[in-house]
């Protein structure tokens, strides 16, 4: 552990680092990480972007759950992980920020020019006239024409997941586009089912391709979509190190893995990079 810490601190202290940020990430804010360690009982299906756009049940029920989960997101704070990479990317040991969360807190604790690869769950995008408006508009006027509707709520889990009883999503009542008027409503984010656009995902295999390292944070890079950086990397030599707590689909192509929570192990690795070189091992 300490060697491979010593070995990840001296591969971020050389600088020009790509990270690739997941889930894990962000479990620490209190925000579930389906596919992480305590996540292996995820309940619901996620929405595919054909079942959202095709099937109108399918989409009341979304935004009649998403209505009552936004409230967990939007209370949620960066924590010391986020923190870490913001203060690493201060340092200029960064070489970009790539992440697959829509949480925005990477953001939050102070990092620019963050890309996020699925898109923000904060914005919500008009699939008509594709004006961008924030959630937090949304939510009142969702508010707005569902008064009350908390109060049917079946059952929040401590998760943010919501169990609703089919009554109360048929009573949910949707708004459509305020600026086109009829357009239907989507959060700004990458459905399953859906391709990231193609500009943001050549923009990553750019940051990629100069990067001297890729660090993968808090990911099982279970899709493709995160995966693919990986592979990228590998074949073109760019060395790849892996902070994950549990096993990921990148393992076999990282020159270093170490399973270990994030926040902690992160504020760790800034406190010592700031601390200044680290002695090359005596090997
Ligand atoms: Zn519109």
């Amino acid at each position: 552990m300490t060697e491979t810490f010593d070995a990840l601190t001296r591969l971020v202290g050389a600088g020009d680092v790509v990270v690739l940020s997941g889930a894990g990430l962000s479990t620490e804010s209190g925000i579930p990480d389906y596919r992480g360690p305590s996540g292996a009982a995820r309940r619901h299906t996620p929405m595919t972007y054909q079942a959202f756009t095709r099937d109108p049940h399918a989409r009341r029920r979304y935004w009649a759950r998403s209505h009552l989960g936004w409230r967990l997101i939007a209370r949620a704070a960066p924590n010391d992980g986020h923190r870490a990479v913001a203060r690493l990317q201060r340092a200029g040991l960064l070489g970009g920020i790539i992440t697959q969360n829509v949480d925005g807190l990477h953001t939050a604790a102070g990092a620019t020019g963050v890309i996020e690869l699925h898109g923000r769950l904060d914005e919500v995008t008009c699939l008509d006239c594709g004006n961008l408006t924030s959630r937090d508009e949304l939510d009142r006027r969702l508010t707005e024409a569902n008064p009350g509707f908390d109060a049917h709520v079946a059952h929040v889990n401590p998760d943010g997941d919501v169990d609703l009883p089919d009554e109360a999503v048929a009573r949910f009542r949707t708004v459509d586009c305020g600026i086109c008027g009829a357009g239907m409503l989507k959060p700004d984010v990458v459905f399953f089912g859906e391709t990231v656009p193609a500009p943001r995902v050549a923009d990553c295999f750019a940051h990629v391709e100069r990067a001297r390292a890729l660090l993968v944070l808090g990911s099982s890079l279970t899709v493709m979509s995160g995966r693919r950086f990986v592979l990228r990397a590998a074949k073109l030599g760019v060395p790849v190190a892996i902070v994950n707590q549990g096993p990921t689909r990148g393992d076999g192509y990282a020159s270093l893995t170490l399973d270990a929570t994030l926040g902690a192990t992160l504020s760790a690795l800034a406190d010592r990079v700031a601390a200044g070189p680290v002695p090359a091992a005596a090997v």
